[in-house]
């Protein structure tokens, strides 16, 4: 098999603000992987969090190559090598999704049958990255009747983040999910849950840092779930999460893929945690990665190519809420021809 890496530059609609910085723009790592005259594709976005950059991925693929071998079935056999180089889950994410994609086409089927899955998962939640109440509020009123799910990003550090809630819950019927990216203490989030459960808030994704070590104790007193996503990269991290949280925050880009992805949903079933499914700021081809599994999840939050000014690999479907994966064999998606403006 052959291997060629990419960084790729996805451009935001709108500025995306989280409690950690803001973005008009994110690198991501494109990997083709070509075997007997077909090609696959995979893309994930590195994370800076976790010292990931797109100069590191792009490396680190390219330097993959060399551990693919000729049977791009192998995949246990060529995960294995692959994990015997540590970190740089984005770049090991594009790899994994690209090597799916390829089987895929190679036999003729979407990954979703390939794996045995369902085709539909649950609606995808849309983000209201953070900003004022009043334009949070503005913003969801837009996506009146698009999203039977928002997610709020919280965690703004000006003691206003309950009030960004009731604004946003004031304009819309639809459940409301928030995710503070470890922006809170303890009290903080002890101060904060109550009011946000009485808002009909379904739960809370990441309060306090990763590791933080009060997270069980507000396990114990959470009035509603609580989500980590900071906390839970692998599956190696998954059984300690059941200490501290009702659920998992799975997103592929962490996990190195598509197959780790799918064992860390059965060891958080095992442990009894529910699970949702995230992504990145990235396009169409890592959602699609992501769409495969989504019926393995409880909730998703696959919005990133919706929030770009254009999906440069178009193909997923955005039925009545759901982003669904395509008929089409391997990831369903086919990288837009750029426009000549
Ligand atoms: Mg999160």
């Amino acid at each position: 098999m052959e291997l060629e890496a990419r960084i790729a530059t996805v451009r935001m609609a709108e500025t995306f603000v989280i409690s950690r910085g803001a973005a008009d723009e994110a690198e991501v790592v494109v990997v083709e992987i070509r075997h007997d005259g077909v090609s696959g594709f995979g893309e994930a976005a590195p994370i800076e969090r976790y010292e990931e950059s797109a100069s590191s991925a792009h490396a680190f693929a390219q330097d993959a190559a060399e551990l693919l071998g000729d049977d791009p079935f192998a995949f246990e056999e060529i995960e294995s090598r692959l994990r015997e180089r540590p970190g740089e889950h984005a770049a090991k994410a594009a790899i994994d999704g690209a090597l799916h994609d390829l089987c895929g086409k190679l036999v003729g089927l979407p990954v979703w049958r390939l794996l045995g899955l369902r085709r539909e998962g649950p609606p995808t939640s849309w983000t209201i990255w953070l900003g004022d109440p009043d334009d949070m509020a503005q913003r969801a009123e837009k996506v009146r009747g698009r999203f039977k799910r928002l997610k709020l990003k919280l965690g703004a550090g000006d003691g206003r983040d309950v009030e960004r809630v009731r604004a946003v819950r004031s304009v819309s019927d639809v459940p409301l999910q928030v995710d503070v990216n470890e922006a809170w203490s303890l009290d903080e989030a002890l101060e904060a849950l109550p009011q946000l459960a009485e808002l009909g808030v379904q739960y809370c994704e990441q309060p306090l840092p990763a590791g933080d070590p009060g997270g069980p104790e507000l396990k114990g007193r959470s009035p509603l779930p609580i989500y980590v996503d900071e906390d839970c990269h692998t599956l190696e991290d998954v059984p300690a999460c059941a200490e501290r949280a009702h659920g998992v925050n799975v997103k592929l880009a962490k996990s190195g893929g598509i197959r780790e992805a799918v064992r860390m949903t059965h060891a958080a079933r095992a442990l009894g945690l529910d699970l949702m499914l995230g992504c990145m700021n990235e396009s169409g081809l890592a959602v699609a990665a992501g769409a495969q599994i989504a019926s393995l999840f409880d909730h998703v939050d696959l919005d990133g190519n919706l929030l770009l000014v254009e999906d440069p690999w178009p193909g997923v479907e955005f039925v009545d809420g759901v982003q669904l994966p395509s008929n089409d064999p391997g990831l369903g998606v086919r990288e837009a021809v750029p426009d000549p403006r």
